[in-house]
């Protein structure tokens, strides 16, 4: 069945949350879920939010869009975008809204190197301007250069975006709402934010040094009692 591995997911899911413990979903079922955060993410399958975090139920608000891109704010357009924000700034109260690009995007390939598809042409061209910013960053003889730098900027320019839709900008005006910009970097393992303040980014957490320069783990196995004296 080729969706076994769906089947045994979910039923690991349902142990740990329905069976065990305090039962988690059962009283997230009766009263309702308060997350303190809203993650907009990549759709990427190596970069979701509840798996990056090691989320449980009821944690977070997740939204996924290619590249994790913010389009500018036109009042009547992308309404799925404004309803979910609206949602859960408005009516949920989160605290946090964080947009989180990574790093070996696919769509942010597609918007430097190019794509015959039409679809994700149309949607990539929307970072187009981080693009720009990127090849006066670095140039454009050097392609992974540009990729990463193009990364952070679509990072950039989507937190500028995103406090132009209405109820960010209120709510962070009326200070009960802050708005993040991480870069989470799948090569290395880290986990970067954005300082507007410094114009650079921060590793927040993850990898400190080149898996080289780690300590070898200590052994597993205990080692063996010493023989008895006959
Ligand atoms: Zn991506």
């Amino acid at each position: 069945m080729p969706q076994k591995k769906l089947i045994d997911g979910f039923n690991r899911f349902h142990d740990k949350y329905y069976e065990s413990g305090e039962k988690l979903m059962e009283k997230l079922a009766k009263n309702g879920a308060n997350p303190e955060f809203f993650i907009i993410n990549c759709i990427d399958p190596r970069n979701g939010a509840d798996l990056v975090f090691d989320a449980e139920p009821g944690q977070q608000f997740v939204r996924s869009q290619m590249a994790a891109i913010i389009p500018p704010y036109e009042a009547d357009k992308r309404p799925e975008i404004s309803a979910s924000l609206s949602y859960a700034i408005d009516t949920k109260k989160i605290q946090h809204l964080i947009i989180m690009g990574h790093t070996q995007c696919g769509g942010v390939a597609a918007l430097v190197d190019g794509t015959s598809d039409q679809y994700i042409k149309s949607w990539v061209k929307m970072a187009q301007q981080a693009k720009c910013t990127a090849e006066s960053n670095v140039g454009t003889t050097d392609n992974e250069a540009l990729l990463r730098e193009t990364e952070r900027q679509i990072v950039i320019m989507s937190l500028k975006n995103i406090m132009e839709y209405p109820m960010v900008k209120k709510a962070v005006q009326e200070g009960r709402l802050t708005v993040h910009g991480w870069l989470f970097d799948l090569e290395k393992g880290t986990l970067n934010e954005y300082q507007p303040d410094k114009g650079a980014f921060k590793q927040l957490s993850g990898q400190q040094q080149p898996p080289e320069q780690k300590k070898p783990a200590p052994p597993r196995r205990r080692p063996p009692p010493p023989a008895m004296a006959a």
